[in-house]
């Protein structure tokens, strides 16, 4: 049984002890009343029969205080378990959403081993946690290739990757990403610095073969790589230097491979995991100071879908532009567009109708002289 339920079943029965209590105290009454008659028809009432009533009084009343202690305590019981009760269910919501997304949750976990290459650890983590391909069997033969191409890539061996951007091409290129001829180009610079007497010839036979479908994109990247020819020998202190591969450049070509590979998948570069975990752990000392506030001010967070408070993350886990309107103040939600009004002036839906009092009528711009009508309003996407 529920331990408020237990309290409250006490409590029940304590309300058989108060109307025990009251029965007790009106005997008292009803002896008191006794008395008074005795005492009024007879005036000389000896001291002991007056003792004698005074003890059934102390009896009774005695009855009526045990009883009563009882059903105090029952409600003092009641009051703490209902408090109890109150803060537990509390919790027991939020770890009971939390186990609504365990199933979530473990195929975020499986997916970022996957993304780290922790394929032995993914696969035992899928069989203890249950999950029956939960993350498609492709995926994971993805994630595989993904792993040993950035492996061939730290190694500094193009093949692999400039392969797989072959073969996606057209998917690249609907992307405008340049991932393909950063390779081209970074094997062509490797072959050139390879240190043998046949450095220029090999890189120029590589340029001839590989950059042509690139021309009309990367005329001028390619000019400066057959420039490039000309001063190999002190290309740090040539018009080139910046074409100099360093250990920070080669990352950064692995991680545009990375977002490349990833965005095909239709998956984010960075392990949502990750993400969540790290923008988490920064947010945490906020939360903390927050629910501190909240309980010495006795206020509850009640906006929906927004903190109550900022949370300073890095840029680099900001993702959607967001739009506050300049005249509520309000940042604009789904329910709650920001709109173009004809003017070119954007403010939140709910700051128009305002503006037109909710009747549909002219309103003036409170940015400038023009006036429209609220229907003119565009929704703007951001
Ligand atoms: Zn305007």
């Amino acid at each position: 049984m529920d331990a408020i339920e237990k309290e409250l079943d006490k409590l029940t029965n304590g309300g058989a002890n108060l109307s025990k209590s009251i029965k007790d105290i009106d005997k008292c009454l009803e002896i008191l009343m006794n008395a008074r008659t005795t005492i009024e028809q007879d005036p000389t009432t000896t001291v002991p029969t007056l003792q004698a009533l005074e003890s059934q009084l102390k009896s009774g009343f005695q009855l009526a205080n045990d009883n009563l202690k009882g059903l105090h305590g029952g409600i003092t019981k009641y009051g703490k378990a209902l408090d109890k009760k109150f803060k537990h269910s509390t919790n027991e919501n939020a770890f009971g959403a939390l186990a609504n997304r365990q199933p979530l949750i473990n195929r975020a976990i499986q997916m970022h081993l996957l993304r780290e290459g922790n394929f032995e650890i993914a696969d035992m983590f899928a069989k203890e946690a249950g999950l029956v391909e939960d993350v498609p069997s492709v995926l994971d033969i993805e994630f595989r290739e993904l792993f040993s191409i950035q492996e061939s890539l730290r190694r500094k061996e193009l093949k692999p990757a400039i392969e797989w951007a072959e073969k996606r091409r057209d998917q690249l290129e609907s992307r405008a990403t340049n991932l393909e001829f950063e390779l081209h180009r970074l094997q062509y610079m490797i072959l050139l610095f390879q240190g043998t007497p046949d450095d220029v010839p090999n890189a120029l036979a590589y340029a001839k073969a590989q950059f042509g479908p690139f021309q009309k994109k990367y005329l001028a990247e390619i000019s400066q790589l057959a420039g490039c020819v000309v001063w190999r020998e002190k290309l740090a202190i040539s018009p080139y230097a910046a074409l100099i591969q360093d250990e920070s450049s080669w990352q950064s070509t692995i991680d545009l491979f990375t977002t490349e590979f990833c965005a095909l998948l239709r998956l984010s570069a960075e392990s949502p995991l990750y993400v969540a975990t790290t923008a988490g752990a920064i947010a945490l000392p906020t939360f903390n100071k927050m629910a501190t506030i909240m309980k010495a001010k006795k206020t509850e967070w009640t906006s929906q879908n927004e903190l109550p408070v900022e949370v300073p993350l890095p840029d680099k886990f900001k993702y959607h532009s967001i739009f506050v309107c300049p005249v509520s103040k309000e940042q604009t939600t789904d329910s709650n567009p920001p709109m173009m009004i004809p003017c070119g002036h954007v403010l939140a839906k709910d700051t128009v109708q305002k503006l037109a009092r909710g009747t549909g009528s002219r309103y003036k711009c409170p940015y400038c002289p023009a006036d429209s009508l609220p229907k003119d309003a565009r929704e703007i996407y951001l």
